[in-house]
């Protein structure tokens, strides 16, 4: 019963720099966000000794009947959030969701149309050492070379030359709505399922500012930890007829023991969403992201290079594109990082730099909203990211920058009041 300090002094001291860490910089990579302390103390409890192997009413041990009612409650809410006819709350993570609904939809070999992981398309849409890439067939599409939109046109026409049995339609690097629609008309053409991953955007389709995937899809999958706020996982939501080929390929298709503690957090994480406090967070969310990109779009940055992709935002993240500024994406995070805002070098379409270099950076918006931004914090940090992305090189402008970062981050504590022994 003793405490972390005295059990484990280093990691003690580490969790206590990550707080600092945390506290003291601005989260601007675009698949994080502070999850509520209520959605923290749901993980931290003790359903972390639960073993609850099956689902709510079909368990395969004793003692379940708290975690039942959890689960239930997790999967009605995610239902009702996004209008879907079932819910399944057990996927460990974004990745193993997607697994378990390509093996609940597909048979080995079988051909999947995703988009390419250049282009913004995650690892699991068939990246070649991904685990999946060797279960699947994928062919990619891509997006256009001028406007850096989804090329519908390519969909349709890959679509009919390969016959896929699933097309994927979600992104992890992509500023844009999808056309849902077009999709589900080229999918109905080539008799193809349809899944969305909207790991990024729910909870933005949570709050009713991104058109809801649901009717369209067979199967749309996600992760509980981005824009949705909750904790690190996955979700999968699916029409009726699907209910149980989704629920066999999450257990025991994928896993084992579902993580009671993490489906407890997820409940807790879904029922926030659906207030409007948390809508209010998304609405500043997408501001905010649209103030960065129309900052980055001044006449000066451009003049320097530096350029948006796809000329804007409609999410809650931006794509700068670097490929003509004097800098790359791996001196551009580290220039950010080096002042105290966190971002992520990103391979932009058609990157001449290799992966670990890259010529682009993804900065998304969701942590700060939930951080309590505001129009004036937003344009505050859009400054400081335009000034340092001009001057790549100015070391004498490192203090100047780092103390207006340290000042928003100040202006608008984590966890100010609800964790009272976050480590100083
Ligand atoms: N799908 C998309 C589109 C993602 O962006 C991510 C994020 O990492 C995932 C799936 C995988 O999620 P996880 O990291 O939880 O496995």
């Amino acid at each position: 019963h003793r405490d972390l300090t005295e059990v484990d002094s280093e990691i003690a001291a580490e969790l206590a720099g990550e707080a600092r860490r945390q506290r003291t910089t601005l989260a601007m990579i675009a698949s994080e966000n502070y999850t509520a302390a209520a959605v923290m103390q749901a993980q931290g409890s003790l359903f972390m000794n639960k073993l609850a192997e099956g689902y709510a009413g079909r368990r395969y041990c004793d003692g379940c009947q708290h975690i039942d009612a959890i689960e239930n409650l997790a999967v009605q809410r995610a239902k009702a959030l996004f209008g879907a006819e079932h819910a399944n709350v057990q996927p460990h993570s974004g990745a193993q969701a997607n697994a378990a609904a390509y093996d609940a939809l597909l048979d080995a070999g079988d051909t999947i149309l995703a988009m390419d992981l250049a282009h913004g398309g995650h690892l699991t849409h068939g990246m070649r050492l991904n685990f999946l890439a060797k279960c699947y067939r994928f062919v990619n599409y891509h997006v256009r070379r001028g406007d850096s939109r989804v090329d519908m046109a390519e969909v349709a026409q890959l679509a009919r030359q390969h016959r896929p049995k699933l097309i994927v339609a979600g992104w992890s690097a992509y500023p844009r709505h999808l056309d849902f629609e077009a999709f589900r008309e080229i999918a109905d053409e080539v008799g193809a399922y349809l899944l969305v991953d909207m790991a990024h955007f729910a909870g933005l389709v949570a709050a009713g500012l991104h058109p809801n995937p649901v009717p369209w899809s067979d199967v749309v999958t996600t992760t509980t930890h981005k824009t949705l706020g909750g904790p690190r996982g996955g979700m999968i939501l699916c029409k009726q007829k699907f209910a149980n080929k989704i629920d066999t390929g999450v257990f025991p298709g994928q896993q084992a023991a579902p993580l009671a503690h993490t489906i407890t957090a997820k409940a807790v994480a879904l029922k926030i969403a659906g207030s409007e406090a948390f809508r209010d967070a998304q609405r500043r969310t997408v501001e905010g992201a649209r103030i960065i990109a129309e900052r980055l779009m001044r006449p000066d940055l451009v003049a320097g290079g530096v350029k948006i992709l796809s000329g804007g935002t409609d999410v809650h993240l931006l794509l700068v594109d670097l490929r003509e500024a004097g800098t790359t994406g791996k001196k551009a995070e580290e220039r950010l990082g080096e002042i105290g805002i966190s971002v992520n070098r990103n391979a932009v379409p058609f990157d001449p730099r290799p992966p670990m270099v890259t010529s682009g950076l993804r900065i998304g918006t969701a942590a700060l909203a939930t951080r309590g931004f505001v129009t004036r914090d937003f344009q505050a940090v859009a400054d400081v990211i335009s000034e340092a992305l001009l001057s790549p090189d100015d070391a004498d402008s490192v203090p100047g920058l780092r103390s207006r970062v340290a000042a928003l981050a100040d202006a608008h504590p984590i966890y100010g009041q609800e964790i009272k022994d976050l480590p100083r």
